[in-house]
């Protein structure tokens, strides 16, 4: 894609199962979720890039009491995970139980993934890869 990439086609892509983040013109420095300015340098060039779906778990939390959308699945994880381009994002840790999170190892690989929430929206997930 070449047009100047907005929060809107952001939000599409992730529902076409299609995540893409920003990429600054000026670093090269990659940004999801999306921000009209770049973290590192302060640029306002964006660009749309691609992302290998590869990451490494940096935090997660076991939500009890949930949103709507996942509520029926409750307790279940919440990650943050870095991915290999070195943004972080956030979404629900697949694959692993919620009732045992001593077994989830902060830097364990994880993939990119897609779900899909009791609206029908679609969420980023992640899963052991
Ligand atoms: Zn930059």
């Amino acid at each position: 894609m070449t047009e100047k990439p907005t929060i809107e086609q952001y939000l599409k892509n992730i529902e076409a199962r299609d995540f893409q983040p920003f990429k600054c013109v000026d670093c090269g420095t990659v940004i999801a979720p999306p921000s009209g300015t770049c973290y590192s340098c302060g640029s306002n060039k964006m660009e749309w890039t691609r992302v290998s779906g590869k990451g490494t778990l940096v935090s997660f939390t076991v939500i009890h009491i949930a949103s709507d959308e996942f509520q029926e699945e409750a307790p279940y994880f919440i990650a943050i995970v870095e991915l290999e381009e070195g943004t972080r994002v956030t979404g629900r840790l697949q694959g692993f139980d919620p009732l045992k999170p001593e077994e989830v190892g902060i830097g364990t690989l994880v993939v990119l993934d897609y779900e899909t929430g009791k609206s029908g929206k679609t969420y980023l997930a992640f899963r052991p890869e």
